[in-house]
């Protein structure tokens, strides 16, 4: 007979009364948000993703994401969309992979502009659904999200694994659940391409 399934209780750092949550779409998201919401953390949706190509996949994303929210009953901030900033500042590294050094410029543009949003509506501790994917290096967006926050006083960046404790299984079960529309590569111009060429390839998430 299974276990009914308990939720860890979820203490931010510094005991902080609220939390920027950058999403980078539903499906990764959706395990954070319910996760948060069980352990009463008061949390806002920060969609800020200038990196998703095209247009119409960035809206697509985007609304998914914005509709569950609403369904829970979370603030939802919707960011620009600055394809151009993001093409200007990966220049160079069309060629690269996931996990390379463009990835580290990609996480850095969109978590410096969660940490600039958390700065303006005194939020102290920022976190990120970007690292829940199995196909993104924790490390990495990790770094680069202690980073963004290291520009402000006293803000932190959340290294929580939300992955652990069956996170990985309930994102999948939740994105069911919801019936989430499911992307097949990463965002970018770049992993659209490389989604291309690579066969038989399953959901992105
Ligand atoms: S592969 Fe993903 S993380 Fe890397 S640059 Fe493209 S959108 Fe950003």
């Amino acid at each position: 007979m299974s276990e009914k399934f308990v939720r860890q209780k979820l203490e931010p750092p510094e005991h902080a009364k609220k939390v920027l949550l950058h999403s980078c779409c539903a499906p990764c998201c959706g395990e954070l948000m319910e996760a948060m919401l069980a352990s009463g953390i008061d949390f806002t949706v920060f969609f800020y993703n200038p990196n998703i190509y095209p247009r119409q996949e960035y809206d697509i994303r985007k609304n998914e994401n914005r509709r569950y929210a609403e369904k829970l009953n979370v603030p939802f901030v919707d960011a620009d969309y600055d394809a151009l900033n993001w093409l200007a500042r990966v220049k160079g590294l069309e060629s690269a992979g996931e996990r390379s050094a463009r990835c580290s410029i990609c996480f850095d543009m969109r978590f410096e502009r969660t940490a600039l949003y958390a700065h303006e509506h005194d939020f102290k501790v920022i976190t990120s659904s970007l690292g829940m994917s199995r196909w993104k290096d924790r490390d990495q967006v990790n770094s680069c999200g202690t980073r963004a926050a290291s520009r402000y006083e006293n803000m932190v960046f959340w290294t929580y694994n939300w992955r652990k404790y069956g996170g990985s299984a309930r994102m999948v079960e939740i994105a069911k659940r919801e019936g989430f529309y499911q992307q097949k590569y990463c965002g970018c111009v770049y992993s659209l391409r490389n989604a291309n060429v690579r066969e038989n390839y399953g959901h992105y998430t």
